[in-house]
């Protein structure tokens, strides 16, 4: 048993940067995420873009 079944097909939504080509010590801070579609992977800065977004932006249905 593996805990990443698939290492080599994981790549950026964002930016479509690579998870296998990225340093192993890069490679731990991609964050794995979860949608309708399935898994996904963000790379460590597009990760924290990510973040400012949802942090950033209030829904639609606030207003
Ligand atoms: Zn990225």
């Amino acid at each position: 048993m593996v805990d990443d079944p698939e290492p080599a097909a994981a790549h950026c939504t964002r930016c479509g940067r690579s998870r296998a080509e990225a340093p192993p010590a890069d490679a731990l801070a991609w964050v794995m995420t979860h949608d309708e579609r399935g898994r996904s992977w963000l790379c460590p800065a597009c990760a924290r873009a990510h973040v400012r977004d949802i942090e950033g932006k209030l829904p639609d249905e606030y207003w």
